[in-house]
């Protein structure tokens, strides 16, 4: 597990202003740019400390440290209505638990994975909130749908009965330069404004993380997910 460093509050700060600034500068609101608080690696008192400073929104990547999460706070914390993402690589022997404990999965890449999504979303819970994951780059070895086909695929998501697609979500390979960042994010804000063109109802487009959050404002995200930037550096040794 990583340790949560001192200093929350003001990275949280930092944070939000960084999103509050590229929203200005972009001559977009505030309100349109969704904090994702990625809990990931960390215990889920750092996810409490994120809750207590207005961070509701949680994201998560493994499926058995997002679901002991989720119990920890069902259990502990009840009165805290928290809104849990699954952004991670799933195997479709893990998305009964997501489906189970999560209101949103961001990294829905292959119809198997929706489909069991679908069916094992508990009856009496509201329909599984849904993202596409979009391997934006091309690349061999990355996953995500590939964007010529995305459309499609977004449409047969969207068909299914427990689910509610509302979206993209994209990883794209980490720049240094705002420049290249943008090339996929501009990418992405395309294939999304073409799919609500052709009637698809999408309000999320999920793209950027720590390093890259005021390139991804420029080019139209409506959700950043920061997880380093919130919670520091990451410890990978144990584990993951
Ligand atoms: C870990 C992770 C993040 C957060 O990354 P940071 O660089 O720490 O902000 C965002 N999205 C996904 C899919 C991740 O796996």
């Amino acid at each position: 597990m990583s340790v949560l460093k001192p200093g929350i509050e003001e990275r949280v700060a930092e944070v939000r202003s960084r999103i509050e600034k590229a929203c200005l500068e972009a001559g977009r609101k505030p309100e349109e740019v969704k904090l994702l608080a990625v809990s990931k690696t960390f215990p889920a008192e750092a996810a409490l400390a994120a809750a207590q400073l207005g961070l509701l929104s949680l994201g998560e990547n493994y499926a058995q440290e997002g679901c002991d999460k989720v119990d920890w706070f069902r259990a502990n914390h009840p009165e805290l209505s928290l809104e849990w993402h699954f952004i991670g690589p799933l195997q479709s022997n893990k998305t009964r638990p997501v489906a189970e404990h999560f209101s949103w999965v961001q990294s829905v890449n292959r119809m198997k994975i929706a489909e069991r999504l679908s069916s094992q979303r508990p009856e009496g819970m509201p329909p599984l909130n849904v993202l596409i994951e979009v391997n934006v780059d091309g690349e061999e070895t990355k996953s995500g749908v590939k964007p010529e086909e995305a459309l499609q695929f977004a449409r047969d998501v969207a068909a299914l009965p427990n689910l509610k697609l509302r979206g993209f979500m994209v990883i794209p390979t980490p720049e240094e330069d705002p420049e290249k960042q943008k090339v996929p994010f501009r990418a992405m804000k395309k294939l999304f404004d073409e799919a609500n063109a052709a009637g698809l109802g999408l309000d999320t487009l999920s793209m950027g993380m720590s390093s890259d959050i005021e390139s991804a404002i420029q080019c139209g995200s409506t959700m950043v997910r920061v997880g380093s930037a919130i919670f520091g550096p990451r410890d990978y040794g144990h584990g993951h």
